[in-house]
């Protein structure tokens, strides 16, 4: 059975992926996908609906939409694995592999007042066998140093107050040479970026060459009038708060649940499991 998802991509099929010909025909079945074959001498290669996309070679396709359904509800993997009758390792490889394209998926442009804002996640090689820069700890172990430390990761939130576009990207430090790059070509030129009042935002406001509003470091005035970081500062605590149920996660992989808490932050109580299916086709 095909997910609608999955039909109305196959309806969409207008050309084969390979050398973009239009003469194709339908071609059986493979792995319960409808294939297709290019007709074009010197390709005749063989194709399907995801062809060219990350979920292309994945068995089991009657089973995406429902590992959809379980990724928008945030599940674990042991939970997700059981409901969907496959193994952990399965389950994990389709979690990532339904990630590969929203990690690419980010707001084009960040335009308004911009608050930005950084959240830290605990170094942790979870999963990573031998090579280790230092002796495993044991799960759940807090790091060395609370909040900012080398084992803390800093991961780079910049929000748009009015139109809620999220950018989130894991950064390698909270200088301005790590920060710049990643908002370069995206925070447009009359946008204002927000921050705290970390020194490194005037170098990146003026590498953008956007202005800058900084709130002082001064607490009592925080939320004064349109100066503030409010907003980025919540998604920060919901980001938290929702990375809680993974009990740590690999540091390889920060980059691929910020992509899945951006769809799910996003979509909120409307994500369904056909959007989700739709994010992760790409
Ligand atoms: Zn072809």
């Amino acid at each position: 059975m095909k997910s609608a998802v999955e039909q109305a991509r196959m309806a969409s099929v207008r050309a084969c992926p390979h050398c973009g010909s239009v003469r194709f025909v339908k071609d059986g079945h493979a792995n319960g996908r409808q294939r297709f074959r290019c007709r074009e001498t010197g390709c005749a290669r063989t194709f399907n609906a995801l062809t060219g996309t990350p979920l292309a070679r994945l068995h089991m396709p009657e089973k995406h939409l429902e590992n959809a359904r379980l990724m928008a509800a945030g599940l674990s993997v042991r939970v997700t694995a059981e409901r969907l009758g496959v193994s952990v390792p399965t389950a994990f490889k389709w979690r990532h592999r339904f990630l590969q394209a929203p990690l690419n998926q980010q707001p084009g442009t960040l335009s308004g007042l911009v608050e930005t804002d950084e959240t830290y996640i605990l170094e942790s090689f979870k999963g990573q066998r031998g090579g280790l820069p230092r002796p495993p700890k044991k799960r759940g172990t807090p790091g060395r140093t609370r909040g900012l430390g080398p084992d803390q990761i800093p991961v780079l939130v910049a929000r748009e107050r009015e139109m809620k576009g999220t950018l989130t990207a894991r950064i390698p430090t909270r200088s301005a040479a790590s920060i710049a790059p990643v908002l370069a070509g995206r925070v447009v030129p009359d946008a204002v970026l927000v921050s705290d009042s970390a020194k490194a935002y005037r170098k990146v406001a003026k590498a953008l060459n956007v202005s800058l509003m900084q709130v002082p470091a001064n607490a009592k005035h925080k939320t004064q009038g349109t100066l503030h970081i409010n907003n980025a500062n919540a998604y920060c605590s919901r980001l938290d708060g929702w990375l809680d149920r993974f009990h740590g996660v690999a540091t390889k992989n920060i980059p691929n649940y910020l992509a899945w808490h951006r769809i799910i932050d996003r979509e909120g109580n409307g994500l369904s499991a056909k959007r989700f299916l739709e994010a992760a086709i790409g």
